[in-house]
């Protein structure tokens, strides 16, 4: 099931077919803030306010031209200077397809390169997430090159990917802040594991080798286990439950993030919003087929 979702979340034609049911529509509005910024910025406030951080994401990626390459950077900017003016705790999250990474490089380079430098004017930090596994090396890549000229720049770290342990290695040694996930893509064995248990376990060691870095990282999931053991950890190693945060998505297991921003973890909320939502949404579907049960029920209800 997982497998069928993630490969119909890049099949574009699909989605025109899906769209047509208002049910999917609804569900997808549970994980993404609505359409437009001024949405984004009320699930912002409404996360503040309760005493939680947020990482605001303009859905999109894959883009097939430079104009929507450069629209999209224009729009993150936007972003940037609204959170700014209205003095929101919340930084931002930014995938590379998105500024153009499929096109030209040096072109995506220098989108993102805009849009830290615009960050670092503000004191805010751009978090460049992490998309399949094709996209691993230049992403790194570009983060590298980006920490050579900033400090208000990171990376994200799949514990899925057999590979990430010596990209943890070389990100720490660069002093950079890593957002650790289990990894949201369908990808073979040859490269990634494929087994939950195996997955978990290396996220518990890279959370280990984060925790100890003594930098401010992210550690990003929903799975109590990865939380407890996190918690368990930094009380054993003495490290002060603000030397790290935990991250979840907005939309998923709103008690867990509320119970522990109030035993006083800090909690940031990744709070996606746009139009193009579909493959986030089929990403998150993926993730718990509980989901997509709920929405067969209604349409055959219906
Ligand atoms: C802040 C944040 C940023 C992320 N950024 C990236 C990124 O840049 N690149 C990337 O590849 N992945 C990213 N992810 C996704 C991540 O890789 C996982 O796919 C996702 O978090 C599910 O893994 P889990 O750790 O929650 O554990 P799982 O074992 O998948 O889930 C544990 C439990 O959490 C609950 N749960 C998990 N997902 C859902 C859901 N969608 N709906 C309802 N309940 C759910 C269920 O109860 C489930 O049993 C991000 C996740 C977070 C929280």
């Amino acid at each position: 099931m997982r497998a069928l979702l993630l490969f119909l979340a890049q099949r574009e034609g699909i989605k025109n077919f899906i769209l047509r049911f208002r049910i999917f529509r609804k569900t997808a509005f549970r994980f993404v803030a609505g359409e437009t910024l001024q949405d984004a910025l009320r699930a912002v406030h409404e996360t503040n306010r309760l005493g939680m951080r947020a990482s605001l994401d303009l859905l999109g990626e894959n883009v097939q031209s430079r104009d929507h390459a450069r629209h999209a950077t224009q729009e993150v900017l936007e972003m940037l200077d609204a959170i700014h003016a209205e003095k929101a705790d919340c930084n931002i999250s930014v995938k590379l397809t998105q500024l153009g990474l499929d096109l030209d490089r040096e072109f995506c380079y220098q989108n993102l390169r805009e849009i830290v430098t615009r960050a670092a004017s503000q004191g805010n930090f751009v978090r460049v997430d992490m998309e399949g596994s094709r996209y691993t090396q230049p992403t790194l890549d570009l983060v590298f090159r980006a920490r050579e000229e900033f400090e208000n720049v990171g990376a994200v770290i799949q514990a899925y990917l057999y590979r990430s342990e010596q990209d943890v290695g070389r990100l720490l040694e660069a002093r950079t802040r890593i957002r650790l996930c289990k990894g949201a893509y369908l990808e073979p064995e040859s490269i990634a594991f494929k087994e939950k248990r195996d997955t978990d376990a290396n996220f518990v060691k890279l959370m280990k080798l984060l925790l100890d870095s003594g930098i401010y990282h992210g550690i990003a999931t929903h799975d109590l286990a990865m939380i407890g053991a996190t918690k368990r950890y930094a009380r054993e190693r003495n490290i002060d439950p603000n030397r790290f945060e935990f991250q979840m998505l907005y939309g998923v297991r709103r008690e867990v993030q509320q119970r522990l921003s109030r035993q006083g973890y800090n909690v940031r909320i990744y709070i996606p919003y746009g139009r193009w939502w579909y493959p986030y949404f089929m990403r998150r579907l993926a993730e718990r087929p509980a989901n997509l049960l709920f929405i067969l029920k209604t349409l055959f209800r219906g």
